[in-house]
Order: C-alpha cells, then sequence, then structure tokens
C-alpha cells in the first residue's frame, strides 16, 4: 500500500472521529433543561405561592369572623335577657352591638373578596399545572430521544478509536511525525485526495508534473496552494 494512501485511510478515520465529537458536544448543549420548561416550573411556583398566600388571608379572616360573631351574640344575648342595671348600660351596649354587627359586616365583604382571590389563584395554579405537565411530558420524549442519539455516538467513537490503531501501525514514525504535525494547522485535514486535477482540499488544479509524481504515492507531496499532503487514487 502506498504511503499517501496509509496516510489518507488515517486522515479518513481521524475525520470521522472529529466529526463524532463535534456532533457529541452539540448535543450535550441540548441535554438539560430546556428554557420552556424552566419557565414553565417557576411559573408554577409563583403561582403556588400566591394561592398559599391567598390561603392564609382567607382563614384569618374566616377566623375573625368566627371570634367576632360570638362576641356580637353573647353582647347581643346579655342586651337582650334585660338584666341591665340602668338605662344609661343598656343603651352602651347597644351601641357596642350595633359597632361590632357593622365590623362583622366589613369582615364578610373583606372574606367574600379573599374568597374570589383564592378561587382565581386556583385556577392560575391549574393553567400552570397543565402547561408544565405538557411541556414536561414533550421535553422528556425529546431528551429520550437525544440519549439514545448520544449512546449510539458514543459507540461508533469507541469503534473508530479501536480501529485508529490498525491504521496507523504501518505508517512510518516520520510520516506520522508529519501528519500529526500538520492537521492542527490544517483545520483537522493533513492529507486530501485529488479529483481530475483538482485539490480537494482548495480546489485549486495542480501543475501536471507535480500530479504525476503525486499519483505513485512513493513519496510525500503536497498542494502548491493549501499545503496539504496529497493522495491521488
Ligand atoms: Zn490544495
Amino acid at each position: 500500500m502506498s504511503r499517501t494512501l496509509q496516510l489518507y485511510q488515517l486522515q479518513t478515520i481521524d475525520s470521522e472521529i472529529d466529526q463524532t465529537r463535534q456532533e457529541l458536544a452539540q448535543l450535550a448543549a441540548q441535554l438539560g433543561e430546556s428554557d420552556d420548561l424552566k419557565q414553565a416550573k417557576t411559573r408554577m411556583e409563583i403561582t403556588s405561592q400566591e394561592l398559599r398566600r391567598a390561603q392564609t388571608v382567607m382563614q384569618d379572616l374566616d377566623l375573625e369572623l368566627k371570634s367576632l360573631a360570638t362576641k356580637t351574640s353573647n353582647q347581643e344575648k346579655k342586651l337582650y335577657s334585660g338584666k341591665m342595671s340602668s338605662a344609661k348600660e343598656a343603651s352602651n351596649l347597644q351601641d357596642e352591638v350595633s359597632s361590632l354587627k357593622r365590623r362583622q359586616a366589613d369582615l364578610e365583604e373583606n372574606l367574600l373578596e379573599a374568597m374570589m382571590v383564592v378561587e382565581e389563584s386556583e385556577e392560575a395554579v391549574e393553567t400552570a399545572q397543565t402547561r408544565l405537565s405538557s411541556i414536561t411530558s414533550q421535553w422528556s420524549a425529546g431528551q429520550e430521544e437525544l440519549l439514545q442519539e448520544q449512546d449510539a455516538l458514543n459507540r461508533r467513537l469507541a469503534e473508530l478509536k479501536s480501529r485508529r490503531p490498525i491504521l496507523a501501525q504501518p505508517i512510518s514514525e516520520s510520516d506520522l511525525k508529519l501528519y500529526e504535525q500538520m492537521r492542527p494547522k490544517k483545520a483537522g485535514r493533513a492529507v486530501v485526495a485529488v479529483k481530475g486535477d483538482l485539490c480537494q482540499g482548495c480546489g485549486i488544479a495542480m501543475p501536471s508534473n507535480h500530479l504525476r509524481r503525486a499519483r505513485s504515492g512513493t513519496e510525500i507531496l503536497t498542494c502548491p496552494t493549501c499545503g496539504r499532503i496529497l493522495y491521488v487514487p
């Protein structure tokens, strides 16, 4: 096998390894929670907090109203028991009962408003929950696909890496060194094929005598334009 074919085969597998690694990196960026999912979770947290707050306000008002109702009822009983010692005392008590009832009416109105806020908050939580569930199921399905893809790419990478030493083994140390040094400087492609008389690295035609020499495969020739090692099939 010619020196340049050996190098070309090594280049091919290295390019495939590079490509697979690039795909794995792109995939890794897509794994994890999406912005939509994060937003839906935040919305769910906020609406739940608002509901808890509204429920607390409602419960507090309810308790306050109950204790006020008991107090009003007791004072009223006292008022109608006829056990007042004086007309003044009865009048004072009457005023107190009236005031308690006004306060009770205010609280009832507040409680009604609080109940409405709770109802609205419950609806908001329900909406947020529905959205979160739907986004979560879409996201999970997507993640499952990505994980399968990642698995396949990892297996491919392992297979390519296990084949590489077999291809590198027959190549002379100096050719290998040249190749390894050139690869990072040529965007990963140190060896390119020639099609017709065109270098596949830069697309530029090369002189016919250069091409003839490159075709033999026994010496390492580089493209006069892009400097890559040439392989002529
Ligand atoms: Zn070239």
